[in-house]
């Protein structure tokens, strides 16, 4: 392989798709050399074969707001590889979806759920429709509307969906609600679902708490303790609600959050009671951040990123592309020692470079947030056997799960001067797996 080659080829048939070729981009370059020592796999072309989804669904959404005005949004589901289990990963609604972005996350799906050592394949879907400012029944109808058409290509051992970004408990109990009447059968199509129709316990921390537990792996590899430490998380949805809920629980200080309309930095630290405080303003209220910032007297910075903050430690929660070069030389400059990412490709690769170079603790996504999806695993065991496990259950195999992605990141990615290379080990545990099954398949 020629990973030069490969990327002109894609960028040449897939153009206009940014998002796509960075984390393809990603991957390759630090796959080549492993890939190359099987000279098999390039005979059968596994290389396109992997970076080119199985399929992907475009539809029409059609549904009618309050007003009774009638809207259209355009919802996709990208079945990328089941090479290794069905296909499986979140939905996401937010008004900046398209094809490029769900492609890049369906990619990065594929890798994540092998690591995870559950047998799931990686999709991705979503719609440029964000519930933020609707109302309940206007996040219901577009949900029903929305599975109307997904219905078809989705269910128990095809392709599981979940939540991502504007996706909770609330759309994926819509989502669900209304496969299960198309579908007449109420199986676990949908993970992250209510614990009263088949939820599993833990699933809604556990991206959050599953980050914290690979940093905390991480941190053990230096020797250093967690109490104390001063981190900047951005977000305030469901990854970072999570993450910063666990850190304080450890004794860390959390002195950020975010949305996508600026950041809070509270020198003091948010406590237990500030963070109940933010997750009823976020998932009741449905407020802003600055909210918090109102009622607890500290700084709020309109339009930025938190990363010029000092701290120990960085968990960006949020979204794609939000640690840029400079902000990774911020965050290097005031002495941060450790990245763990919560969202899907947070820093660019710029960033990553930077933080490669300065050797420091540096999880991607892509192990660090394995933890959601893992439990979303669990989640179809549990349905598929009709029985819950317990809060300490699930908990308890979520630890052992981020321990052994992050067994395989040091087994794929130590350097010879013992600096571990997480990307790369990531990158090459999860390929090596899917391509072992793809090769074993047949040429399909
Ligand atoms: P939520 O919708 O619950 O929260 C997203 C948070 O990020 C909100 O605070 C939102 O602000 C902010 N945000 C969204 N888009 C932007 C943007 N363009 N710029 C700045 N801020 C933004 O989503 P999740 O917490 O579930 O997801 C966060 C990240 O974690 C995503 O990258 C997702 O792919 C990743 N992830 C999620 C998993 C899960 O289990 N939920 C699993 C693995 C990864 P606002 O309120 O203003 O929209």
């Amino acid at each position: 392989m020629e990973v030069k080659k490969v990327l002109s080829d894609l960028k040449r048939r897939f153009p206009n798709e940014p998002e796509y070729h960075q984390a393809v981009e990603e991957v390759l370059t630090t796959i080549e050399e492993e890939y190359n020592k099987h000279p098999e796999f390039d005979r059968y072309n596994l290389i396109e074969r992997l970076c080119i989804p199985d399929r992907i669904f475009s539809f029409r959404v059609t549904w009618v707001d309050d007003k009774g005005q009638v809207q259209t949004n355009t919802g996709y589901r990208i079945q990328h590889n089941n090479a290794i289990g069905p296909y499986k990963g979140g939905i996401r609604f937010h008004s900046s979806v398209n094809q490029s972005i769900l492609k890049f996350l369906a990619f990065e799906q594929t890798f994540k759920n092998s690591l995870t050592t559950l047998p799931m394949g990686g999709g991705k879907g979503g719609a440029d429709f964000t519930p933020r400012g609707k109302s309940d029944m206007e996040v219901m109808r577009f949900c029903q509307a929305f599975v109307t058409e997904l219905w078809r290509h989705i269910g128990p051992e095809t392709d599981v969906p979940a939540g991502d970004i504007g996706v909770g408990g609330r759309e994926v109990g819509y989502m669900f609600g209304m496969y299960k009447k198309l579908a007449r059968e109420h199986t676990g199509t949908f993970t992250g679902k209510g614990l009263e129709f088949g939820g599993s316990l833990i699933r809604p921390e556990a991206t959050g708490y599953g980050n914290v537990y690979f940093l905390l792996e991480m941190l053990k590899t230096k020797n250093i303790d967690i109490k104390g430490k001063v981190v900047a998380i951005s977000g305030s949805g469901n990854v970072a609600q999570y993450t910063a809920e666990k850190l304080i629980s450890l004794g860390a200080k959390v002195i950020t959050m975010s949305d996508s309309n600026g950041y809070i930095y509270d020198p003091d630290g948010i406590d237990a009671e500030k963070l109940a405080y933010i997750f009823e303003l976020k998932n009741v209220q449905r407020g802003r951040i600055k909210e918090y910032a109102e009622k607890y007297g500290c700084k709020y910075v309109e339009g930025a990123r938190p990363w010029n903050e000092k701290c120990d430690i960085a968990m960006p929660s949020a979204t794609q592309n939000e640690i840029d070069g400079d902000d990774a030389r911020a965050l290097l400059k005031n002495g941060c020692f450790a990245v763990s990412e919560g969202a899907n490709m947070p820093s660019t690769p710029e960033a990553i470079a930077e933080f490669l170079n300065a050797k420091i603790l540096y999880a991607p996504g892509k192990a660090a947030n394995a933890g959601g999806v893992s439990v979303s695993g669990l989640e179809m065991t549990q349905n598929s056997i009709k029985l819950g496990w317990s809060k300490e259950e699930v908990d308890e195999k979520l630890k052992n799960i981020m321990k052994d992605i992050h067994n395989q990141c040091i087994r794929y990615g130590k350097q010879e001067d013992g600096y571990v290379n997480y990307v790369k080990g990531a990158n090459v545990a999860g390929f090596m797996k899917v391509a072992k099954a793809m090769m074993a398949q047949g040429i399909l």
